[in-house]
């Protein structure tokens, strides 16, 4: 019974934390995929700190930077450069020199969060006060746990809210390396399925990365992804308003595309390729056509005018007769 509860606690420090980063961070503010009242914003923005342990600002440029650079040197956490282990200092290194960009102003990360109207507390910006989210829910977890003896509670809700650092590096290692791929991009992201479904439908990062402005990340009925479900309950509420103009597509609605995309390069390719052997095969007018042609209209221009008095005074002639 004791090991239940402690797993119910950590289940539900993990979710709080995991709703504040996929649903607020990643989906409303990174995406825009869901709207937020200018009250629930601000609320997710002022908790989430304390929350996640993360600056939203710093989140927010770090992920659009992913976006930008997928799987290239310019990732901030790709394990196609790092490797899958490298991932997990390479993220917290990229997330730190965002975090000194945004505080001097570099216009190189600033333009990439210029919609977003909020800064993190200075405190987010120190090395050590940073840790402040780490070391009060510890002291919040060693206080209960002393005073009712529940120690093994007391750090299932600690590694449940400050479990971030694991769940980022999961995803941003894993879903780049391991699983399916339902769309054919440029990337190397893909769908771990039991990352998806443990980590609020983070895992399926290949359909992230192909429709990366909708709410929903599972594409295929077997990909299950949990953030949809929190997203619809709080559009459900009237905490959020989800973009419905920018969710991903059945996979019947895409089949229909991609055939009807088909369909029109099977008649757009042979017209182009009629055109260019039309143009192949045009045989350049001879030279001496050419100059035939220039010689005769320069003719016309010089005795053009002459010609044309001359026509002029036989008019005149035939009516006087
Ligand atoms: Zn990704
Ligand atoms: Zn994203």
């Amino acid at each position: 019974m004791y090991l239940l509860v402690c797993a119910a606690v950590f289940a539900a420090a993990y979710l709080l934390n995991i709703t504040w980063i996929s649903v607020f961070y990643h989906r409303a503010l990174a995406h825009k995929a869901i709207e937020l009242g200018p009250r629930t914003r601000r609320f997710v923005v002022a908790a989430g700190p304390w929350i996640t342990g993360m600056d939203p600002k710093a989140w927010v440029a770090m992920h659009r930077l992913h976006h930008i650079h997928s799987d290239t040197d310019q990732d901030p956490h790709s394990p196609t450069t790092v490797g899958i282990l490298g991932v997990l200092l390479k993220q917290l290194r990229s997330y730190t020199s965002i975090q000194r960009a945004l505080a001097k102003g570099d216009p190189a990360i600033t333009r990439r969060v210029r919609d977003l109207d909020f800064d993190a507390p200075d405190w987010m910006y120190n090395r050590m006060t940073a840790l402040l989210p780490y070391v009060v829910h510890a002291a919040v977890a060693v206080a209960f746990a002393s005073i009712t003896g529940f120690w093994l509670l007391g750090a299932a809700f600690w590694l449940g809210m400050m479990s971030h650092p694991i769940q980022g590096w999961l995803i941003n290692s894993f879903g780049h390396a391991v699983g399916p791929r339902n769309f054919d991009l440029d990337d190397d992201s893909r769908n771990p399925w039991l990352l998806g479904l443990l980590i609020a439908g983070e895992g399926f990062q290949n359909n992230h990365h192909a429709f990366p402005a909708s709410a929903k990340f599972s594409f295929r009925w077997w990909e299950i992804d949990p953030g949809w479900g929190i997203v619809r309950g709080l559009d459900a509420v009237g905490l959020a308003t989800i973009r419905y103009d920018k969710l991903i597509p059945t996979p019947e609605a895409w089949a229909r595309k991609t055939a009807a995309r088909r369909q029109l390069s099977e008649l757009v390719d042979p017209a182009g390729q009629a055109a260019e052997q039309l143009l192949a095969s045009l045989k350049p007018v001879p030279q001496a056509a050419m100059a035939a042609a220039t010689e005769a209209a320069l003719d016309l221009l010089e005795h053009g005018q002459e010609i044309a008095d001359e026509a002029a005074d036989a008019v005149r002639r035939q009516m006087l007769r």
